[in-house]
């Protein structure tokens, strides 16, 4: 027998206590109850068939008529009708906006009620004395609205919990696994209702965890099962389920009509925290972010409503949710434009052995070329350094002659390769090469990372920064790695979408975006290893202006201070959007320790 739900309650070790199960109550224990045991404490009872189960005190009953006692659980039916409303909305600045709001349920599910029932159909209230009044719980809540959960003590709530950052482990409240929209809507009320912080992961790759919470006691709603990638091949919109990861996407755009968006390299990374805090890849100087794609995302807010957001409905939530998405709701579904996939990729690799002073030089060639119109818009480039060599790498799309035409002024300027190779593939196989593991699932790894962004960086800046590398870091002893992408420069796609088409994203003016990563792969990160990728970072913030460098939230950095973090990862935008979440999430409901402050 399965014991579907649990309800919690203060218990004194050895009380005779009752476990409800699907219809029935029955003493722990007893018959029918195999392996369960009686409650200690308050604590759970026990588990059995993968399910958590827990013990109530036995209900006492009013009636004099009852025969045999049935106790159920009823849950205020509701009423599922679709209506859509405009509502003003005035903010504190006295600015009135228009909000239209697609409501699905029009009745709100109130609490779990216990009610006893008996075979003479005379039917009774029961009650417990207040001191040993069942509470409910989260769980019981997701239970009563029929939520599918990954119950604490199971192994899918360990695994579900479980984050590609190693380094960062948080264990939630509790985990609903919701297969439609409902469900979301009920999870996100039963969240409020028990007042918990509520959480979305869908691919769970964040490297702070935040898709788990960042902390530990949220409500995380996992939208593993809205994977869904369905292309129009009309009007070429694609439908995309916020849990599917980006191979998939790929995979099922290339094969539907041969289509793509723009995103990041690693397949196993979920579209939905991906295009909601930026989405970067080897196709992002062509085609922008994967942010740049999105048209259209249905949101579930803070009342359990879904909401759209587009630049025609609620525009002020869809330029949030383009830069900071996982402060305002749960998306449960995104479209996006999107373009046709090239034919032809040229994937190209030169190796460098540079000492100091090349490395110097290259980097300066390497700012001027990102800042000039040389710098072809087909052309994505990025410098992969290594501990031992830093390899130039990345896309163009086009043909093998223009590519040796463009990339040939650059080259000239970094003296003779230790190896290079050049290949012309088809979409899919140069998502594959960039892949570096085929399009599979993810490996996790405990780690550090930081991301900076900057805009030009001053010769002394730049002296800083490369004497660190050949001073600091390549003697470190550590498994690192530091990536320079040329993001922006007058070419750039990112670049060129200004105002708010360009959404909260902030950092369209950025020439370099830099990933420093720094992992073990057995054992603990050593606590020492924070000030080696800070001390680089520092290298050229401690002598740059604001104005000229931020930090991209999709390389969350946790150990940013809480004061700092808002206006390193959304700059310019950060007080816009804190008026937006005041507006859709005032009491910070959808919270992580580095999401978007209400005002
Ligand atoms: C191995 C690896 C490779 C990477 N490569 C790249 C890359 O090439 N380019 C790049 O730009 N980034 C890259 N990233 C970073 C990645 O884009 C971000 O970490 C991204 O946020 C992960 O999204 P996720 O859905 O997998 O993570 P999650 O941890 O599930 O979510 C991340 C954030 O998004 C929120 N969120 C997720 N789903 C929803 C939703 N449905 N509604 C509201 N909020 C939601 C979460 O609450 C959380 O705050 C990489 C990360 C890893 C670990």
């Amino acid at each position: 027998m399965k014991f579907r739900h649990l309800v919690v309650s203060s218990l004194v070790a050895g009380s005779t206590v009752y476990a409800q199960t699907q219809s029935l109550w029955g003493q722990c224990g007893g018959i029918g109850y195999t392996g369960a045991t009686q409650c200690a404490g308050g604590s759970a009872c026990s588990t059995l068939n993968a399910y958590y189960f827990q013990c109530v005190p036995q209900p006492t009953t009013s009636s004099t008529s009852t025969t045999t006692t049935a106790v159920t659980t009823t849950t205020t039916s509701r009423t599922t009708t679709t209506t859509t409303t405009t509502t003003p909305i005035t903010t504190t600045s006295s600015t009135t906006l228009s909000r239209t709001t697609t409501t699905t349920s029009t009745t709100t599910s109130s609490r779990t009620t216990t009610t006893t029932s008996t075979t003479s159909s005379t039917r009774t209230t029961t009650s417990s004395s207040p001191a040993t009044q069942p509470t409910g719980t989260i769980l019981d809540c997701l239970n009563s609205k029929s939520v599918p959960q990954a119950l604490p003590g199971s192994s899918s709530f360990t695994f579900e919990a479980r984050g590609f950052n190693l380094r960062l482990p948080f264990t939630p409240a509790a985990i609903a696994m919701p297969t439609t929209v409902p469900q979301v809507q009920a999870a996100v009320l039963c969240g409020v209702q028990y007042k918990l912080k509520i959480t979305a992961k869908a691919g769970g790759h964040s490297y702070a965890n935040h898709g788990i919470g960042g902390e530990n006691g949220h409500l995380m709603i996992n939208m593993k099962y809205f994977n869904s990638v369905t292309l129009d091949t009309t009007t070429n919109i694609a439908t995309i389920g916020p849990g599917a990861r980006l191979g998939n996407v790929a995979q099922a755009l290339y094969n539907q009509g041969k289509r793509a968006i723009s995103h990041g390299t690693c397949p196993g990374v979920g579209i939905g925290g991906h295009v909601l805090h930026g989405g970067y890849g080897y196709s992002s100087h062509t085609r922008g972010l994967a942010l740049d794609w999105l048209i259209e995302a249905q949101v579930v807010v803070i009342n359990g409503t879904i909401v759209t957001a587009s630049a025609t409905q609620n525009s002020d939530l869809f330029w949030a949710l383009r830069g900071a998405g996982g402060s305002y709701g749960i998306v449960v579904s995104m479209k996006f434009n999107t373009f046709p996939a090239p034919d032809s990729n040229v994937v190209y690799n030169y190796s460098y052995n540079w000492n100091q002073a090349q490395a110097r030089t290259s980097l300066e060639a390497l700012q001027a070329y990102a800042n000039s119109t040389q710098f072809p818009r087909e052309l994505n480039l990025r410098f992969w350094v290594g501990v031992y060599n830093v390899q130039v790498v990345g896309v163009y799309y086009g043909d093998r002659s223009t590519f040796d035409a463009a990339i040939s002024p650059l080259l000239s300027k970094f003296g003779t390769p230790a190896s290079s190779s050049v290949s012309v593939m088809n979409w899919l196989n140069s998502l594959n090469n960039y892949a570096y593991a085929t399009m599979s699932p993810p490996i996790d790894y405990d780690y550090f990372a930081k991301s900076l962004m900057t805009t030009q960086l001053s010769p002394a800046a730049m002296d800083a920064f490369v004497a660190y590398w050949f001073n600091t870091a390549k003697s470190v002893g550590r498994s690192w790695y530091m990536m320079i992408d040329l993001h922006g420069g007058p070419t750039s796609y990112i670049g060129s979408i200004t105002g708010d088409a360009g959404g909260a994203y902030a950092h369209r003016n950025a020439t370099f975006k830099y990933q420093f990563y720094d992992s073990v792969y057995s054992g603990s990160y050593p606590s020492d290893g924070f000030g080696f990728l800070n001390g680089w970072v520092n290298t050229v913030t401690s002598i740059s202006q604001n104005t000229t460098w931020g930090m991209y939230i999709n390389y969350a950095d946790p150990t940013l201070p809480s004061a700092e973090y808002g206006n390193d990862y959304w700059r310019v935008s950060y007080p816009r959007l804190r008026s937006i979440k005041s507006l859709y999430d005032p009491d910070d409901v959808f919270y992580n320790p580095q999401a978007v402050q209400p005002l």
